[in-house]
């Protein structure tokens, strides 16, 4: 068992015993107990503990499809059809850690090494601009050029001041190592969306072996993270777990009591929840061949039962995975993708006949306009809103507006014409094509005076207003 005090005086809890408990009680599960727990999910209040290892270790296939029936209703129910966009923009790949599963690990000679300059990341900004992105998940290896953290403030202000054309990025959310109290009221200052760090594993022993080298092998220090990010202000904090260094089922419930023990300390649990699947990278035998490899269908249900489990925390999935699978699982529970990304520093701008290696392979190589027309035409909608963080409806705030099923009021109006600003700037004819007919099927589908509401915004945007938001 893990027991830590933060400044706060509340503890991180990671209670490995319970976990096993619970998985351990529950491995066959029979149908009643199953479908009790499904229609108390269908309540929106989420799920916790023993419950998750009941869903974990169910396998019969047709009570299997009435969880991914009974997540689709809740994603559906909180989320309508739309899906947020971002993408990643890798700033530097210098490391001091040794984290086996990573090509940016310190001991991994092959790599070529580079921290772009302000004037490069401008250029990549630009280039995810004229793409149509407008919000960036910033990330970095845990190395900083001679400047040290301030690398990355500076980065930051690099990235909202950079325009082209009608481009622009509205909403940072940055990824990098644990930092102090003091660091991270610095990033708030920043003014950043969502700080996410993954625990990894949260699995003491195995994280002890998969991190061998470097400040991230202190286990603690990552785990108490948050705490510390939440004390200094920044109210949206985003966790995960690296799925395939360990048993999936014992990471989910896990990542469960890390949810429950920010929901206790701060009064809000995370904005978001990332579940990367380990993927090959250069350099490293682990990653392509994982200890504890997630199924396609345990990756599903992993999805599923997160979705029933914190029903209004964001769930991101990544290019990691492949087209099928990201379209296998959006009406599952996923309400955040990343797209057209690439995971080396300067790899949008680069000249395409130069090949560097990333920090591990991705499964969706499409650029942002096939993706999005994909999403289109499978019902969803495309969302670049970043409404909620400017108006400061996050953190608690945020949770206030979602449980009562409001936030549709907000989000739904908000990726329609945010989509239509899109379409407008950035569409490919057949993108255009598709997405008006997406926006069309979906305005026609929403209940007055919503419907009103959502078309006179998308009126507003087709009429050149730009930024449109509620
Ligand atoms: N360096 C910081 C850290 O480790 O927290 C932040 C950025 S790190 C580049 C972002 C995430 O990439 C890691 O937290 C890890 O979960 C993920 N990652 C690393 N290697 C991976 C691999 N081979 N496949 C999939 N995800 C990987
Ligand atoms: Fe460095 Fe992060 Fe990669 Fe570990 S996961 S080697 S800390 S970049």
């Amino acid at each position: 068992m893990v027991s830590l005090t933060t400044g706060s005086g509340a503890a991180v809890r990671i209670d490995d015993e319970a976990a096993w408990r619970d998985l351990a009680s529950a491995s066959h599960p029979d149908a009643a107990e199953v479908r009790e727990l499904l229609a108390k999910a269908l309540e929106l209040k989420g799920l916790r503990g023993r419950d998750l290892a009941v869903l974990a270790g169910m396998s019969d296939p047709g009570l299997l499809g009435e969880l991914f029936d009974a997540a689709r209703r809740v994603k559906e129910t909180i989320y309508g059809k739309r899906l947020v966009i971002f993408a990643p923009l890798y700033i530097s790949n210098l490391c001091g850690n040794e984290c086996l599963y990573c090509a940016f690990r310190v001991r991994n000679k092959e790599l070529e090494r580079r921290a772009l300059t302000q004037e490069e990341i401008a250029r990549e900004v630009r280039w995810l601009e004229e793409q149509g992105h407008k919000r960036i998940l910033l990330v970095a290896g845990e190395a900083y050029p001679k400047d040290g953290f301030d690398y990355v403030l500076r980065s930051i202000e690099t990235i909202y001041a950079t325009s082209s054309g009608p481009g622009e990025i509205r909403r940072v959310n940055v990824n990098v190592a644990p930092l102090t109290h003091e660091e991270f009221v610095r990033l708030k200052d920043a003014k950043i969306g969502t700080y996410q760090l993954f625990q990894e594993t949260y699995h003491r022993e195995t994280y002890g072996k998969v991190h061998v080298a470097g400040k991230k092998a202190d286990f603690d220090w990552r785990l108490t993270a948050m705490d510390r990010a939440m004390e200094a202000g920044i109210d949206d904090v985003g966790i995960g777990a690296l799925f395939g260094l360990f048993d999936w089922r014992f990471e989910l419930l896990a990542l469960m009591q890390h949810v429950e023990h920010l929901e206790t300390a701060f009064g809000v649990g995370p904005h978001t929840i990332s579940i990367p699947r380990l993927e090959p990278a250069s350099g490293s035998a682990l990653a392509s061949h994982p200890t504890h490899p997630v199924s396609d269908v345990d990756f599903q249900k992993l999805v599923a039962i997160l979705r029933l489990a914190v029903p209004y925390t964001g769930l991101i999935l990544s290019t990691r995975e492949t087209a099928e699978m990201r379209r296998a699982t959006f009406a599952l529970g996923i309400s955040q993708i990343s797209a057209g990304s690439r995971t080396n520093p300067g790899g949008y701008d680069d000249d395409p006949g130069e090949l560097h290696a990333g920090q591990f392979s991705l499964g969706d190589h499409r650029p942002l306009d096939e993706v999005i027309r994909d999403v289109a035409s499978l019902g969803f909608v495309p969302s670049f809103c970043t409404a909620c963080y400017r108006l400061g409806r996050t953190g608690a705030d945020f949770m206030d507006v979602a449980r009562p099923g409001e936030i549709k009021e907000h989000c739904n109006p908000n990726a329609l014409a945010t989509f239509q600003e899109y379409l407008d700037d950035y569409g490919s004819e057949e993108t255009k094509r598709e997405g008006e007919a997406c926006i069309a099927r979906t305005l026609a589908e929403m209940e007055p005076p919503l419907r009103e509401k959502a078309a006179e915004m998308v009126s507003l945007v087709k009429s050149g207003r730009r930024d449109v938001y509620c």
